[in-house]
This record gives C-alpha cells, structure tokens and sequence, in this order.
C-alpha cells in the first residue's frame, strides 16, 4: 500500500514539473478560448477579466493560480474587493496588504477596486444585501469591458457568507440578462476538506474531473502565491502557514460556467 503511495507521489510530482514546464500555456489558451473567446485567435493579451471577491486576501487564498497565470498571458487582470476587511478594525492595513499582495501576482494599483460600504461589513454572520452587491457588480462592468469575471461559488470555497452572497449576486446578473453577451461569467469549484488539504497530490482530481477552465502553477508560480500571503502580515496566524503548504488552491484552480439566463426577463 505504502509502495503505491509513494509511486502516486512521485508520478504526480514528476507530472506536475513536465506539465509547467511545458507551460500548458496551449492548453490555457485553448479553455479560455471555449469559454471566453468563442472561436477569435487569441494569445491571450484580449483577454479583460474581473476577479470578483470579499475581502483583503481572498486574491490570494483562493485565486492566486488564475491570477498568475492570466497575468502570464498578458490578460487584463482588474480584482474588485467589495470589502476591506474590518472585521478586526484593522480596515486600512489590510487595504494597503492587499495592494502589496496583487503587485507581487501581477495587478497594479490602478486595476484594483477596494469597496467600503455600511452595508457590507466583513462579517461572516452579515448577510449582505445581494441587490446590493449585485448593482456594484453591474456597475463595475459596465464601467469597464470584461470578457470574464471569475468569482467564487455558491459554497464560497471556504463557506464564508460573504463569498457565498457574491455569488447569488452575480448569479442574479446573469439570470437576469444583465451581462453583456460577450462576457463569461465562471465560479470557482468549491472541493471537499480531503481534496482542499492535499496540496498538488490533488492535482490528478483537478485535471481528471471535467471544468470549464483550469490553471495551474509551478513551483515559481506556487512561490509568488506563496509571497502573496506573506504580504498580509496582519493574517498570518499559524494555521495560515498550514493552509500555505497543504492548501490546493495555492496550485490549481479548477471553475465551472454560471449559466446566463433571458437577456429581456420581465421583474414583477
Ligand atoms: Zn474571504
């Protein structure tokens, strides 16, 4: 039994070194494509995508592989934070860790919107209003032109109410017709404890399992997510070390497309 691990250790290592170095850029390009571009040529420089999150760290918890590798593409990486991350009162500080945070995985300042509202405290028993987070949504991308917004899923990957409201919220926007045609909307998969806490041994489930999109990093990439972390000093309590080596959100990346419903839906 011991031998098979060690084997299946091994081959996925050695899989996962071949396939970065191999950059699967093809690959990335090939599913952004599908699901983005439809059948236009793309290197992946036309690509305008929003990240959509909650709080000061959630970029790189959970998103630091999508981030990376579209900033590797050249993509036009915009991250939209509807909160700063008071729920300690340390609003500000955690404001400025997530500016150092998107520098080191590629985003400037001027693509990074941080919202402070009353109305959407980070608080994981505040139900935010999803209306409410939805029309600041709607209204960022009418500002802007995305073809992609990548935001979490209906369990919030770590179950955090205010992940799960962003995703009701742009649920909603697609629902309701009011997302451009030429802009995909797409979650990111939520897996279960054992396949979350087994750092890239879980990278065999995320490339056997069918998704819309799938990013992946090596281990230069692992380390500038890993960086990423580093810079939100005020979060770095013990189990944030753990969650830096077991995570496999600090890897891989695996979404799925949020169906858009009736562009013309009459509300009563
Ligand atoms: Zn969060």
């Amino acid at each position: 039994m011991s031998v098979y691990l060690v084997v299946f250790v091994v081959l996925t290592y050695l899989i996962w070194i071949k396939c970065i170095y191999n950059r699967h850029r093809p690959t990335l390009v090939k599913s952004l494509k599908s699901v983005v571009l439809s059948s236009r040529e793309t290197n992946g420089d036309d690509v305008s995508a929003l990240i959509v999150t909650a709080h000061p760290d959630d970029e790189c918890m959970f998103f630091a592989p999508t981030i990376i590798r579209l900033v590797e593409l050249n993509a036009n990486v915009h991250l939209l934070c509807l909160s700063e991350g008071n729920y300690y009162k340390q609003g500000a500080q955690r404001k400025q860790e997530l500016l150092n945070s998107c520098a080191v995985l590629g985003i400037p300042d001027s693509r990074i919107t941080v919202v402070d509202h009353k109305k959407l405290p980070d608080d994981p028993k505040a139900e935010w209003s999803v209306s409410l987070v939805s029309s600041i949504i709607a209204q960022h991308m009418r500002a802007r032109s995305f073809n992609v917004v990548l935001t979490f899923d209906g369990s919030g990957v770590s179950g955090h109410a205010n992940h799960t409201a962003i995703h009701k919220a742009v649920s909603r926007l697609a629902f309701t017709g009011q997302v451009p045609n030429d802009c995909c909307l797409l979650s990111l998969v939520t897996v279960g404890l054992l396949r979350k806490y087994i750092s890239f041994l879980e990278l065999p489930f995320s490339w056997l399992l069918p998704s819309s999109l799938r990013c992946i990093v090596g281990p230069q990439g692992y380390r500038r997510a890993k960086d990423a972390m580093f810079c939100h000093r005020s979060q770095l309590l013990w189990f944030r070390y753990l969650y830096i080596i077991f995570s496999r959100y600090m890897f891989v990346n695996t979404f799925q497309m949020i169906p858009q419903g009736p562009t013309n839906l009459k509300m009563y």
